[in-house]
């Protein structure tokens, strides 16, 4: 008889408390007296040079950092370099395993767990990452497609989930992994966590790769984000504390200490959107069951709880259209006429430096190279000015972000990008951001354009890639829109 060993397979999930599979996998070792090992598999594609698979470097250094931090919860911690399906076969043919894993909603990952249940391992998913049932449907049974109704839809269940505890490690007994015949790696050590991956930091556009080193020039300052569970819980706390109240009305100004920068806690599993929620209603002594309250005290937390249900509707979005990550939701726009390929790298290239002459956009785009994250309102910004004033594909825009943030949630990125550039699930028609609209609204004394421009931009600005007046124009052509097309100016 083979031995039995329970396997928490931790992917992104870095944390105790309200951590389903890990949870369910230390109760059931317990109580069936089986060896427990949590383990964390740096896959292949995470690590090779092929830029269109392997992670970004914001992602790779979180991971480096986090990875040491988590595993220093367990008295054994599993870190292995391998493809998840081989690695859980090749154990399999010496133990009889149980795994236990948050299930998240990328296509990659149902191919690893095809090929892992093919081989009749038990595995068991739990739903974590996405709160909300992704089967949820409209009562014509379709899936939803607008954001609203899908919010009335699931409010409800969003803020009833209960929370689960954080797991006693008590009467547990840790499997060694020593005991293992292959090579396993060190989880205690940053250096050499990230030394497993390729140093190459580049994109592939289209044909072309564009090596970034050579055209980035901000010196990257990774360190101010958080990386583990206490870090982000405690973050969370003085943003519930001192902010959140009046989230609603200051979201949207671009001085970053205005919404929470959980995103960081929620793309890696640092803490779980539901967790999110219990905070608030305990803070707030009140669950928060009416999404339209008019008192003025709700507000701000019924807005965060709204954004908190945009993440779970991309993820939902994704899951029932893997498709998305490379075609528009709306069909009618798979055609649209970008410019053409030459003209579009070199303007791509300029928005990345932050050079479009747009200062909103590339203060923006400096906030990106120096710190792996944006806000919000910039993220629209520069997703709907590279697509409707640049002309060049969302696609591309989505591949540099991918790229580059820290907080990175494929299937957030991927709406953003859809909504900047007006081809998502949005019912608004085209939306074209007036880069100096947004510069005076959003940052009316230039604090955040003061902060992320160089001195030598704020003196001598260069002038922009296009006069935003021909913009509009232009874009509507490209979408093959009508001229007379009504649009609010954003
Ligand atoms: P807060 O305003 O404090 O919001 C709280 C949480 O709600 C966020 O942490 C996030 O989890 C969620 N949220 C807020 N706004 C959105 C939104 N528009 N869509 C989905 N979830 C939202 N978010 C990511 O987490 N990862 C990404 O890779 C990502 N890429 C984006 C790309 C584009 C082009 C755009 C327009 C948006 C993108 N977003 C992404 C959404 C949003 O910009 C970030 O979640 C937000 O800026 C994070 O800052 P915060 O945590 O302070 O947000």
């Amino acid at each position: 008889m083979k031995e039995k060993l329970v396997i928490y397979w931790a992917r992104r999930d870095f944390r105790l408390r309200d951590n389903r599979a890990l949870l369910s996998a230390v109760l059931n070792a317990k109580k069936e007296n089986i060896k427990f090992l949590p383990v964390f598999i740096i896959e292949p594609y995470m690590t090779q040079g092929n830029p269109k698979e392997q992670f970004g470097y914001p992602s790779r250094y979180f991971l480096s950092k986090a990875i040491p931090l988590f595993s220093k919860n367990f008295k054994q911690f599993l870190l292995i370099k391998e493809k998840p399906a081989s690695f859980f076969l090749k154990l399999a043919k010496t133990y009889e395993l149980e795994i236990y894993v948050n299930e998240d909603v990328y296509p990659d990952f149902y191919k690893q767990l095809k090929k892992i249940k093919n081989s009749s391992i038990n595995i068991k998913l739990f739903r974590d990452q996405i709160t909300v049932d992704k089967n949820t449907k409209t009562s014509m049974k379709d899936i939803y497609s607008v954001f609203t109704p899908f919010k009335k839809a699931v409010w409800q269940s969003f803020i009833n989930e209960k929370e689960d505890k954080i797991p006693s490690f008590e009467g547990l007994s840790f499997f060694n992994p020593e005991n293992f015949k292959f090579k396993t790696l060190n989880p205690k050590n940053q250096k050499e966590i990230l030394a497993l991956f390729s140093d190459k930091e580049s994109i592939l556009i289209d044909s072309e790769v564009i090596n970034l080193k050579d055209i980035l020039n901000t010196n990257r300052n990774l360190e101010n984000n958080y990386f583990s569970e206490e870090e982000a819980l405690n973050h969370f706390r003085k943003f519930l504390k001192n902010k959140l109240s009046k989230y609603d009305e200051k979201r949207d100004y671009l001085d970053n200490e205005n919404t929470s920068r959980m995103s960081l806690a929620l793309a890696w599993g640092l803490v779980s959107s539901r967790t999110l929620v219990k905070l608030i209603q305990k803070h707030f002594k009140k669950n928060f069951e009416n999404p339209l309250s008019f008192l003025e005290s709700d507000k701000g937390p019924l807005q965060f709880i709204s954004e908190l249900i945009w993440r779970e509707f991309y993820k939902y979005l994704l899951f029932h259209n893997p498709n998305l990550l490379n075609k528009p939701f709306q069909k009618k726009f798979e055609n649209i006429k970008w410019i053409n390929q030459k003209e579009a790298l070199e303007r791509f290239k300029l928005w990345i430096k932050g050079e479009t002459g747009y200062a909103i956009v590339d203060a923006a785009m400096n906030e990106l190279q120096a710190t792996g994250y944006m806000h919000n309102r910039a993220r629209m910004i520069v997703s709907s000015i590279l697509t409707k004033n640049l002309g060049v594909s969302w696609l591309w825009g989505q591949e540099y972000f991918r790229e580059m943030l820290i907080d990175l949630d494929e299937a957030s990125n991927n709406g953003g990008w859809q909504w900047g550039a007006s081809v998502g699930a949005d019912p608004k028609p085209i939306r074209i951001f007036n880069p100096y609209l947004q510069a005076s609204n959003y940052d009316p004394d230039n604090v955040y354009q003061n902060k992320w421009l160089s001195k030598e931009y704020l003196t001598n600005p260069p002038k922009p890639i296009i006069e935003h007046k021909d913009a509009r124009e232009l874009a509507l052509e490209r979408y093959g829109l009508s001229k007379n097309i009504k649009n609010r100016n954003y």
